[in-house]
């Protein structure tokens, strides 16, 4: 065993399938570790086990909110199809209770699966956007509880505003000291 290294744990990057799996289960895309929230709706901003930061560029999390509403939306057609079965068993049927399974169905579901939308989207990121070495570091940093570097969020070269912030960089740059 080298010295050098040895002490720093490493999470080799894993398959989609595993990724899903720990997406699903509530759990760090990156390593699989758990107590990653502090509460229900709480995520922590790093993961404790690997120190990966969650929220990769602004506004990451928006694709979480698309996974809940689709989850809504896919159980509320399930509710609807079972109201039109149970319309051509019997044509009497009355909406009251469809229509209150889908307004518990509205309600209770986006906030019961909040957290795990989140691991999931996480996990579908991780998994089509692999992670980047300054993401490493930043993770190690803060695992050994260094200051971490510059938050991806401002350093990463994704995202419009890195992009702008590049180019003032470019027109700053140059400008002749004639
Ligand atoms: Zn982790």
């Amino acid at each position: 065993m080298d010295e050098d290294g040895a002490t720093e744990p490493s999470f080799p990057e894993q398959e989609w399938p595993t990724l899903m799996m720990r997406g699903i289960t509530k759990r760090c895309a990156r390593c699989g570790g758990r107590k990653i929230y502090d509460s229900w709706f709480r995520m922590k901003e790093r993961c404790p086990t690997c120190g990966f930061l969650f929220e990769r560029e602004p506004g990451f999390f928006v694709g979480a909110y698309l996974i809940n509403f689709a989850v809504v939306i896919v159980l509320l057609f399930v509710a609807c199809m079972g109201f039109v079965a149970m319309k051509a068993i019997d044509p009497e049927a009355s909406a009251t209770v469809p229509l209150v399974i889908c307004g518990v169905v509205a309600l209770v579901v986006p906030l019961v699966f909040y957290p795990f939308a989140r691991t999931i989207w996480a996990a579908l990121h991780l998994a089509s956007s692999p992670i980047e070495p300054q993401e490493v570091d930043a993770a190690a940093a803060f695992l050994r509880g260094d200051p971490v570097p510059a938050p991806s969020l401002s350093t990463g070269s994704i995202g419009p505003r890195g992009r702008r912030a590049a180019d003032r960089g470019d027109l700053a740059g140059p400008t002749p000291g004639s």
